[in-house]
């Protein structure tokens, strides 16, 4: 009566290998069959493709019937019978709604074939068309429907073959059994979905089980802890530990995930290398199906180089990169808690403000390079004389601040700012054998003593710092009231030497030189005097520097430079025509530029001939900025006027540079001559500049010269003209002439002042 042990059978034979679900699934799909033909008993009869060769023997047709149902109901397939010739299909289900111990209805509907999605068709009719055309033995097709009409598309995995031929063998009807399986391909979509996304994030994703073993990982996690799969599936999450984190700590992680189901932080982790990394770990627990046990999501993100990044923004923030050192944020920051500190236990701290004595030379001169190499020397000697206890910062180019804490006494501090002083005597190594001496100037302020706020107390330091300066560089000064009093005198004076020329009140003395071999005054020294109306007479050492810093000095140079030039011109016609002017020249006339026109007119006005002028100026104004001034020296030598390097010896000129400079002269800095005869070194720096300088076929003039002693050293060694008091102090314009007529009288005697 029933096909089914030889569809079965067929089926068996087209089934190369199935699988145990793949039978079940098989078997299933049969007995619907079974069950459908029994409700459509009808049909069967007309289309049964063989007869039964054995019928059910046991079973009574009612009870097969319900027992057919009852699969049918069941299952949830549907049943559906396919008429190819008339395009008519019959649809056969169990009313799902009824109880599996009630009396199950079947529907039956009859009509045309519900619409198929457009998406799907074409697959559907390859697969249909296959099976008709008897290249596959099973029509099956998984395509979506509109099954009510009402426009909802629903999945459907239909299976069937064809059922009955005509009597060319062509294919006339098709029965087989159709399921609902949106709720399936959903979930599968999800899951392809889910696995896409973990597969795809940067993330390391790792599933564990209960015992937090390894279930399943992403890419990403091999990609940062170097983990294959099999490597770590079956695995506990421990291998991954650190030594990092104690075990104590761990368990708590542990417990506190099984107890909140999350846990999110930071914990070191080792690569598979043995490298640590440091990662941003979110654990949740999923209970898995039952609803009890729990599976682990773990997921790490390796936050290694971004923590590193962070450090060093936060470095950059509050160190200073070329030093190391604290920088001014940070200073501030240690101030404020040092003082907060001290405040409480009323103790007291101390800022000292270091800055170096004419950095700006050296690193106009050696260049920025050995000026960087200076000021980290100098920052690591400043750190080891205070010892690692106390900040030290760097505030900027060559300003270096300490704190001091827990200090007792305005006394402890000076004898720390001493043995900084004393530790700069020492020369810095600045790199392959190169040494280099540079002393500190040092101003100190206290809490509570000078001031109550950070501020304050680095201006007061700062302050005192500039006191030092003025006391001659290389020493330090307690900050104390009078010092701001001096600072606002520094204004007032400022302001004041901005009407001293209106008001005349600038002067130039002079100073003569004198040449060793025939004795006689070739030349003087135009040297500036201010005397003020309201502060009386100022000395150049204060006004010339307030001076640079305004620009005043370009008038000022400008106005010295043509009152030396006619007074030069007079003591020509006086007769003593033979006789040389030297002028300083400050930095700020140099870098202008137009130092050859202003000099080309002040001759051209005064009438005076170039080769009676020298400028003098000193290497470090020279250095400061050597490329552009070449050229502005070089025009000034084309002018016929002499240049002469001054101070020399203070600065840091390189010989080769000093050879392709158009000078003329070279005035040796009074500093060494002070203690020609009682210091060999400057004795030996002495004869060594004279001897340099006359290779490059300068004059060399000695200045500073008070002695007959240093005379005698420095004729000895062959100097070619010397200045000072034991020749002449400065002389009033007016007191020159009859000093030149004397000197000209007697000249073995010129050094016979007035
Ligand atoms: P300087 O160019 O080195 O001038 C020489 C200084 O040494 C002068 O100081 C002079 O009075 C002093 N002096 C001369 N002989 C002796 C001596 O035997 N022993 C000692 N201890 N000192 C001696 P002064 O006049 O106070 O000038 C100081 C500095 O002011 C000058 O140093 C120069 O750099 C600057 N200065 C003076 N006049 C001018 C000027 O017109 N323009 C510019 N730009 N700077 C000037
Ligand atoms: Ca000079
Ligand atoms: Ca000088």
């Amino acid at each position: 009566m029933f096909p089914v042990p030889a569809i079965a059978a067929g089926l068996m034979a087209t089934a190369t290998t199935p699988s145990g679900l793949a039978w079940l699934m098989l078997l299933a799909g049969l007995v619907l069959a079974a069950v459908l033909a029994v409700a459509t008993r009808h049909y069967w009869s007309r289309w049964r493709p063989a007869p039964p060769r054995e019928s059910l023997p046991t079973e009574s047709p009612r009870q097969r019937d319900d027992h057919l149902k009852l699969a049918l109901w069941a299952s949830g397939e549907l049943f559906w019978d396919y008429d190819l010739v008339r395009r008519r299909l019959h649809r056969i289900r169990a009313d799902e709604n009824a109880a599996a111990n009630a009396e199950i209805t079947v529907l039956v509907r009859q009509g045309e074939v519900p619409p198929i999605h457009e998406q799907d068709l074409p697959l559907m009719m390859q697969r249909l068309r296959s099976h008709l055309e008897g290249e596959s033995p099973l029509f099956m097709s998984e395509h979506r429907m509109d099954l009510s009409g009402n426009g909802t598309w629903v999945w459907v995995r239909a299976r069937g073959r064809v059922v009955e031929r005509d009597s060319d063998g062509r294919p006339v009807r098709l029965a087989g059994t159709a399921r609902d399986i949106t709720a399936s391909r959903n979930a599968e979509y999800e899951h392809r979905i889910a696995s896409e996304v973990m597969r795809s994030m940067s993330e390391a994703v790792a599933v564990l089980d209960w015992d937090y073993k390894f279930i399943a990982i992403n890419q990403a996690f091999t990609r940062i802890t170097g983990y294959e799969e099999e490597e770590v599936i079956g695995h506990p999450l421990g291998m991954l530990d650190s030594g990092q984190h104690g075990a104590e700590f761990l368990a708590q992680v542990r417990e506190n995930l099984s107890r909140e189901g999350r846990w999110s932080g930071e914990l070191w982790k080792v690569r598979k290398d043995g490298e640590e990394i440091l990662c941003k770990v979110e654990k949740n627990a999923v209970p898995d199906a039952s609803g009890q046990r729990s599976l682990y999501v773990l997921v790490l993100n390796d936050i290694t180089e971004q923590k590193r990044a962070e450090q060093e923004l936060r470095y950059l923030a509050n160190y200073d990169t070329l030093t190391s050192l604290p920088n001014r944020s940070l200073l501030s920051e240690r101030l404020s808690r040092a003082i907060v500190k001290a405040r409480r236990e009323n103790g007291r701290v101390a800022v000292l403000f270091i800055d170096l004595d004419r950095f700006k030379d050296v690193n106009d001169s050696l260049g920025h390079a050995t000026g960087d190499r200076i000021l980290r020397a100098a920052a690591a000697r400043v750190q080891q004389t205070v010892g690692a206890e106390h900040t030290v910062a760097r505030l900027s180019g060559d300003e270096f601040t300490v704190v001091l804490e827990d200090v007792g006494s305005a006394a402890e501090a000076e004898a720390i700012a001493q043995q900084i002083i004393s530790a700069f005597t020492r020369p810095l190594g600045i790199g392959d054998r190169l040494e280099l001496a540079i002393s500190p100037s040092i101003g100190i302020s206290l809490y509570p003593d000078h001031a109550q706020v950070p501020t304050d107390l680095l201006k007061h330091a700062d302050t005192a710092m500039y006191q030092a300066k003025a006391a001659g560089r290389h020493t330090y000064q307690v900050y104390s009231e009078t010092m701001d009093e001096k600072m606002r005198h520094r204004a007032i004076l400022a302001s004041a030497l901005r009407r001293a020329l209106e008001r005349n009140e600038l002067a130039l003395v002079y100073q003569p030189r004198m040449s060793m071999g025939p004795q006689r005054i070739t030349g003087m020294e135009a040297l500036l005097r201010w005397h003020s109306q309201e502060f009386g007479g100022i000395s150049p050492d204060q006004f010339i520097p307030l001076a640079e810093e305004s620009g005043l000095i370009l008038d000022i140079g400008i106005w010295a430079l043509r009152q030396a030039c006619q007074t030069l011109r007079q003591w020509h016609d006086a007769g003593f025509d033979q006789l040389c002017v030297s002028v300083n020249v400050s930095a700020l006339q140099l870098q202008r530029g137009d130092l050859p026109q202003v000099v080309a007119r002040t001759l051209e006005e005064t009438g005076l001939p170039a080769r009676f002028l020298e400028l003098e100026l000193t290497e470090s104004v020279i250095m400061a900025n050597p490329g552009q001034n070449i050229d502005t020296l070089n025009a000034c030598r084309a002018l016929g006027v002499s240049l002469a390097i001054d101070d020399f010896g203070t600065g840091y000129s390189s010989l080769a540079y000093l050879k392709r400079l158009p000078l003329t002269a070279l005035k040796i800095d009074r500093e060494f001559i002070g203690d020609l005869t009682r210091d060999r070194d400057d004795e030996a720096i002495t004869s060594a500049i004279i001897a340099m300088g006359h290779s490059l076929s300068l004059n060399v003039v000695a200045e500073g010269v008070e002695t007959e002693g240093q005379l005698q050293f420095l004729r000895e060694h062959h100097c070619d003209e010397i200045q000072g008091y034991l020749i002449s102090e400065a002389l009033d314009a007016a007191a020159c002439l009859p000093y030149l007529h004397r000197a000209q009288a007697a000249p073995g005697a010129a050094q016979a002042a007035p």
